[in-house]
């Protein structure tokens, strides 16, 4: 479908996000595609916690970061 609303986009698409595992584990990642730091943290967390989180669960712990 077209659309032309390319030029006022104040979405949060370019916000910065976070997802920090915890203190004892020092796993961070910081990016402006939530759907990257999903990706990369149900890796990281099936590897190193042998734990499998649905995108819902890591959703629930991305925070956005003050640029
Ligand atoms: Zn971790």
């Amino acid at each position: 479908m077209p659309h032309h609303a390319a030029t006022h986009t104040r979405e949060k698409k370019h916000q910065l996000k976070q997802l920090d595992c915890g203190p004892e584990c020092g796993f961070l990642i910081r990016s402006h595609d939530e759907k990257e730091i999903v990706d990369v943290a149900r890796k990281h967390v099936k590897q190193f916690h042998g734990m499998d989180m649905s995108e819902q669960d890591i959703k629930k712990d991305i925070e956005n970061v003050k640029e």
